[in-house]
């Protein structure tokens, strides 16, 4: 069987004679046919994301976009007078996504030709395409997640964000105090797993304990008892983060063993990963358990290393490691340890999450 081909990210379309049938300039009451506009629902619901590259008067092309309903679907709409080239190149920059994940959808060859020239790794395709970009292999992914099916509006909240936090004059803790963020943290199902291997997937940049746990063996103990999977979501007033984090918990009567802890770089500044660790330490300690937590140092997890050593996690050797096997593959893995104290909930977020010091302690009492 041939490698199923890279999937895309985002597709950008021309306009006129693409999108809709005709020439605004010529003829304002330009035509959107509806299968167009089927297959652009489909493919965001798909969670690929779409723009634009078209030479026309940006007012007026947005304004038609609006009039016809489907200026929401777009991102970093360029319209202009300028090569379409820089176009998607731009785009492909706004949203940090490779050349090699756009594509392209233009009516006239000669535009295709100047895109293919330039940015050679952009997929090209003719506007006879359109109705049939929904069934070719690299629109359609084999899982579409909650997460993903929001993609968009994931971004475009993501945008307005980062805008606000710009013209924020104040300090940052009021800034976060702003945004009203909700963290969710829960036991995973299924679903939950999925969603966190597609941000691992997407974004490469799981800032993890450099402890790497692959998802058959996160999958395989969903169920039991002795292990926790735990998943972490973030929200505020602008929309979803959508799935942040991952945490796998081993349980032993003295001794709670975090044997993973990974959070996307995309939240290291809502301090999200400090929130959680909070959050468990406290809970261990309501539950009459010391902590303790695998570490590897990567160039690239600096910012966890600082989280654990800030919530109090030394190299100190304690007797509750007697419990625990050896760490369980490689070198370099250090054991962090801490004697859980209580913590105060987070001022700069709203909390749910799972009491899970109230379970154990009656989990305990019923095996008396
Ligand atoms: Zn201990």
């Amino acid at each position: 069987m041939p490698d199923k081909p890279k999937l895309v990210k985002c597709l950008v379309w021309d306009l006129d004679n693409t999108l809709w049938q005709g020439t605004l300039l010529e003829d304002p009451e330009v035509r959107l046919p509806s299968e167009i506009r089927d297959t652009i629902v489909q493919l965001d619901s798909r969670g690929i994301l779409q723009s634009i590259a078209s030479k026309n008067d940006y007012d007026l092309a947005w304004r038609r976009l609006e009039d016809l309903g489907v200026a929401e679907y777009f991102v970093h709409a360029q319209i202009g007078w300028g090569r379409k080239s820089d176009s998607v190149r731009q785009i492909a920059d706004q949203l940090n996504f490779a050349l090699d994940t756009i594509a392209f959808i233009d009516d006239l060859p000669s535009e295709r030709a100047e895109v293919s020239f330039r940015a050679a790794e952009v997929r090209c395709y003719a506007a006879e395409q359109a109705l049939s970009l929904a069934s070719l292999p690299e629109f359609s992914p084999e899982t579409v997640t909650i997460d993903a099916r929001r993609r968009r509006q994931m971004y475009q909240a993501s945008f307005r964000r980062d805008a606000e936090r710009e013209s924020f004059s104040g300090p940052d803790e009021e800034f976060l105090r702003s945004l009203e963020l909700v963290m969710t943290i829960k036991r995973a199902d299924e679903e939950d797993l999925s969603r966190v291997e597609e941000l691992t997937l997407r974004t490469s940049q799981m800032n993890a304990t450099g402890v790497h746990y692959p998802d058959e063996v996160l999958r395989a103990l969903l169920g039991d008892p002795a292990h926790e999977v735990l998943t972490v979501t973030l929200t505020d007033r602008f929309g979803p983060h959508g799935a942040v984090g991952v945490l796998l918990l081993d349980y032993h009567r003295p001794v709670w063993h975090l044997k993973l802890l990974a959070t996307s770089c995309r939240v290291v500044s809502f301090g999200a990963g400090a929130v959680v660790l909070n959050w468990l330490i406290d809970q261990a300690a309501r539950a009459g358990a010391h902590l303790t937590a695998d570490f590897r140092p990567t160039d690239r997890n600096r910012m966890m290393d600082i989280a654990y050593r800030f919530a109090g996690f030394t190299g100190d050797s304690c007797q509750c490691a007697a419990e625990l096997g050896p760490p369980a593959d490689h070198d370099g893995v250090q054991r962090l340890h801490l004697i859980a104290d209580p913590r105060q909930a987070p001022t700069t977020m709203r909390l749910i999450s799972p009491d899970l010091a109230a379970e154990r302690l009656e989990r305990s009492d019923s095996m008396r």
